[in-house]
């Protein structure tokens, strides 16, 4: 999977990037995530991005040019399946599905807006879709897209070091995690559930099954609805 993240701020993204399980799995060429910036593109003698909205208003707007010849340039480039996806607070919402779902294309190329945002004529130009990762609105599709790319990455096989750490955890099945515990067994008089340490896996698996299930009833009940509607 390769990920191409278009922004004008790549060193914000690089430097996230570069760092602890992402980081590893960029090195050891689990996963191909590149930045490119937005301004290169500009064709404007001052490297200008943006201008006053028609009509009035508070802000910036980007402007089509710079966004539509970068997106052109940078997708012309990829081999295979791309997926443009422009990072909004008018998308529908991504979810761990939606992560699981995009990993069936080869290329995603992820648009991050700023200022009041795009033009809508670069957005209907370069975005197959558009994505939120929630209802509020940030100041620009930087944070979005790092999201995305680090809940994209650690789906892909080398990325985690043990890759069925991603397959009970939380949301994967509709159901919160089970509780996790580490040394020492008692700290400040709470002690491990007993059966964790029992050695008995069966017992260990019927456990946390419940558990997961009671939390989900307890913090998520809108999760077991949803699984129910299905
Ligand atoms: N004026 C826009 C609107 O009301 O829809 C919001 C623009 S926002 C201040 C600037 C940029 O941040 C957007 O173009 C988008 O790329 C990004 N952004 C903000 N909130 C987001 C969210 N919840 N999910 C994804 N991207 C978001």
């Amino acid at each position: 999977m390769r990920i191409e993240i278009l922004t004008l701020f790549p060193e914000t993204v690089r430097t996230y990037l570069s760092e602890s399980v992402i980081g590893r799995g960029i090195k050891n060429g689990a996963v191909e995530i590149n930045c490119t910036n937005i301004r290169d593109y500009s064709t404007n003698k001052h490297r200008k991005v943006d201008d006053s909205p028609f009509g009035g208003g508070y802000g910036m707007v980007m402007s089509c040019q710079p966004l539509v010849d970068c997106c052109r340039d940078v997708t012309s480039k990829l081999e295979g399946s791309v997926r443009r996806i422009y990072m909004s607070p008018q998308g529908s919402v991504f979810t761990q599905k939606k992560a699981k779902e995009l990993l069936q294309y080869d290329n995603l190329v992820l648009i991050c807006g700023h200022y009041e945002g795009v033009d809508e004529r670069a957005i209907l130009l370069c975005a197959d879709e558009e994505l939120s990762v929630g209802d509020y609105v940030l100041t620009g599709g930087e944070l979005p897209a790092l999201i995305v790319s680090d809940c994209i990455s650690r789906l892909l096989p080398g990325v985690l070091k043990a890759p069925e750490c991603s397959e009970d955890e939380s949301l994967e099945n509709g159901l919160l995690e089970y509780p996790q515990y580490t040394r020492p067994r008692v700290f400040e008089g709470m002690e491990v559930p007993e059966v964790l340490l029992s050695g008995h896996e069966a017992n260990i698996k019927k456990w946390r099954y419940e558990q997961s299930l009671e939390r989900t009833k307890r913090k998520r009940p809108d999760l077991l609805e949803s699984e129910r509607n299905k």
